[in-house]
């Protein structure tokens, strides 16, 4: 059969080794690497995903010393007792005939505890805490810690590490004038401020010998002020490769930049055209990343040889086995990551162990019990929502006789509503995703069935579960039914026209994502990358220190108000990652943000409402109802009498907070343990 991603599953000859594919499962800091008691699990993890045939794999970043940590006693290598764990990790990986690299990460004065070094004073804007600058001595020892990591990661298994050069981390803060203000030899010339890396790298290479993979992160597009420009960071590619490193792996933007990389909004491979550059200036091969999350996507920006392999790092954590599936021409079973940060990089900021909204197995795979049923049992479910598609996949595939109950003529819920959302298009995937599943685990699907108690009952189940969902909260406000007033779901699902002057009562998740849709054209083209890269001020020819020029902002012609009754910033519930993108988005467009309301009534005249003892009446065509949402429950009163057991997961369990990852979460859990 011939390969749909013929360049993409192709091997990648090194000389002293092969990589079986083109795909690299990029880093990614779990939180697993942080503890010795961790590591059985983060082995099990990174064979999985060896399993599924990833070409390569790289760890989440290792600290090469203390000053190095992310955090407090994170994951680091500098002693000769602490490489025991490690065994663990490789040999899990070539289990499986798979190829993992360490990633070397010093975070410089992005850590997150007092003992942070840098080659010059000055707080990072995301850590609290000032780092200590680094003298000559100081300088040289950080070298010696990394060729030391480096010595180390060799006799723990490793087929080689990946010396993280960008982001904004310890090595690209020497590489910069932003963060390097120094005067001797490390600092002041261009010559000068490389000279830390082409140190680390050309002594690494002396130290683990020539059949050793060595990747370099190089950043090639700062998105920072004072950032390096293209000449520069060329330049450095060229050096890169002279001082021994076998591949280039390209990052986009530090971690302070205030400008999306990864977030869904992104659109897919919007950087590649940045790996292009270093692909025609070296003769290694290049790796490129940032929002390349189906094989499809890879195949394109191999065929235009923008890079010579593709780095996925987040849709590992939604799909383990995502080469495989590709090299069985299965792509369309594949969980694609839809770029929501939530179970991701938001628990990673949080200090929580990662996982996956799609996924919820992902680094907790161990904790799942999918063997196949020992007694098939009748399962019924109501409701093909987020929580409802996971019950009944996990339950199918454990063998189960599923009967899946959806009320809709589709399957996926909110999730149906979300994906109208400007930026969550690829919500659409994951009930793609879901569809497939329904049908390879033989769950009869029963649509436009709103099904009733006496139903379920007269059908005799043996487990019957709830995952109705939620309704719109409705409105308790004089002039609620004025025909103004309309729901977030009517607005988005029916895609009513409305007028030019809007004002939106509730500013959480959904007030926000409601603000977006109307501010942007109906003709908004999620996948147009030129659109997006002047959107956010990114200078396309590379020409600019950082890559920075002035943003052009699309104008809209409707007057949007978002309110609140707290009396706090709006958006304060948004995910860590994402939220700031979203304020700024908003921002742009100059939608009035208000907070401490109290609503009064909807006339004629439009939304009348109090702040801060002032009356005003905000003159607007019509008002978007997204104050929350209500359990949709009315089955569990007439079921109390079914001879079965019952269970109630996602928004119908509890509508506060309901979002999709504990849906999700809830809907596998539940279904694994029957
Ligand atoms: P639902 O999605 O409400 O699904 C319930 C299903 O049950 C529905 O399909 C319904 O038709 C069906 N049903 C009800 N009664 C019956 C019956 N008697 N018989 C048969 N079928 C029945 N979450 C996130 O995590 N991240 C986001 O970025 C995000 N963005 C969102 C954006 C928008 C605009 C919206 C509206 C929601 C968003 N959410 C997001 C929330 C997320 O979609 C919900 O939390 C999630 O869908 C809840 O899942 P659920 O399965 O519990 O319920
Ligand atoms: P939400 O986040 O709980 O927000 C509800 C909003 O309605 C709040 O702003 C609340 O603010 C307001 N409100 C509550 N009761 C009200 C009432 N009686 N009258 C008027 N206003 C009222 O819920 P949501 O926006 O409906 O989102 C649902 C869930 O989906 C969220 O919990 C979220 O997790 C998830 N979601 C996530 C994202 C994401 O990007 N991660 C996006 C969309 C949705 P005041 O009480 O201050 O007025
Ligand atoms: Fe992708 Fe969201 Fe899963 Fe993170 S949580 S891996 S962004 S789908």
């Amino acid at each position: 059969m011939v390969s749909p991603y013929p360049i993409l599953l192709s091997e990648l000859d090194l000389g002293f080794t092969k990589l079986r594919n083109r795909i690299i499962m990029g880093s990614m800091h779990t939180g697993l690497e942080d503890r010795a008691k961790y590591f059985p699990r983060m082995a099990t993890y990174f064979g999985e995903r060896a399993k599924g045939m990833a070409g390569l794999i790289v760890t989440g970043g290792i600290a090469p010393n203390r000053a190095g940590w992310v955090a407090p006693f994170s994951g680091k290598l500098s002693h000769k007792k602490e490489v025991r764990r490690h065994r663990l990790v490789t040999a899990a990986v070539h289990n499986y005939d798979g190829k993992i690299c360490m990633q070397i990460l010093h975070s410089g004065r992005y850590g997150y505890h007092p003992l942070i070094v840098a080659p010059s004073p000055g707080k990072s804007p995301i850590s609290p805490f000032k780092p200590k600058p680094l003298t000559s001595r100081g300088i040289e020892k950080q070298i010696a810690s990394f060729v030391n990591c480096a010595v180390l990661s060799r006799e723990a298994g490793y087929d080689g590490v990946e010396i993280m050069g960008s982001e904004g981390y310890l090595i690209n803060e020497f590489l910069s004038r932003r963060t390097n203000h120094r005067e001797d030899e490390w600092g002041g010339t261009f010559e000068n401020r490389v000279r830390f890396a082409l140190e680390i790298l050309s002594r690494t290479r002396s130290a683990v010998g020539d059949d050793f993979i060595i990747i370099f992160r190089l950043s090639a597009c700062d998105l920072v002020q004072e950032g390096n420009t293209l000449q520069e960071s060329l330049q450095l590619a060229k050096m890169i490769e002279e001082a021994g490193a076998t591949l280039i792996n390209v990052g986009i933007g530090w971690h302070e930049a205030r400008i999306p990389t990864i977030a869904t909004s992104v659109p897919r491979g919007a950087f590649t055209w940045v790996a292009r550059h270093v692909k025609e200036t070296v003769n290694i091969p290049v790796i490129t990343s940032n929002r390349i999350n189906t094989p499809e996507t890879a195949e394109e920006v191999l065929v235009r040889e923008d890079a010579d392999l593709i780095s996925m790092a987040r849709p590992f954590l939604a799909d383990p086995y995502l080469v495989q599936k590709a090299m069985d021409s299965r792509s369309h079973e594949i969980n694609t990551c839809i770029g929501c940060n939530q179970a991701c990089l938001d628990h990673a900021f949080a200090g929580k162990k990662v996982s996956c909204l799609v996924n919820p197995q992902a680094c907790h795979e161990e904790q799942f019990i999918m063997a196949p049923a020992t007694t098939p049992k009748r399962i019924a479910i109501v409701g093909a929502g987020p929580a409802g598609l996971a019950a009944a996949v996990t339950a199918g595939q454990k063998g189960h006789q599923v009967d899946l109950f959806e009320a809709n003529s589709k399957i996926g819920g909110q999730f149906r509503i979300a994906m109208n959302v400007p930026g969550k298009e690829e919500f659409k995937e994951t009930i793609r995703y879901y569809g497939a599943q329904l049908m390879k685990h033989k769950v009869e699907l029963h649509l436009n069935t709103k099904v009733s108690a006496g139903t379920l009952i007269a059908n005799g189940y043996d487990e019957i579960i709830i995952a109705s969902g939620v309704k719109p909260r409705p409105l308790d406000l004089p002039g609620a039914d004025h025909p103004k007033v309309i729901q977030y779901d009517e607005l988005l699902l029916e895609k009513k026209e409305l007028g030019s002057r809007v004002a939106i009562i509730g500013a959480g998740g959904i007030g926000f994502d409601v603000a977006l849709y109307l501010s942007h054209p109906s003709d908004y083209d999620p996948d147009n990358i030129d659109e997006f890269l002047s959107n956010w001020g990114i200078d396309k020819s590379l020409q600019a220190r950082g890559a920075l020029i002035k943003p052009t902002i699309s104008p809209i012609d409707r007057k949007i108000f978002l309110l609140q009754r707290k009396p706090e910033r709006l958006g304060k519930s948004l995910g860590k990652t994402t939220g700031w993108i979203h304020r700024l988005t908003l921002k742009k467009k100059k939608v009035e943000m208000i907070g401490g309301v109290t609503y009064q009534r909807i006339d004629d005249q439009g939304l009348h409402i109090k702040v801060k003892d002032e009356d005003r009446v905000l003159d607007v065509d019509h008002v978007v109802v997204c104050a929350g949402q209500i359990s949709n429950d009315s089955l569990l009163g007439p079921l109390e009498s079914a001879n079965c057991s019952i269970h109630v997961i996602g928004g119908a369990k509890l509508a506060t907070e309901v979002d999709a990852k504990r849906a999700i979460h809830e809907g596998t859990t539940i279904a694994s343990k029957l």
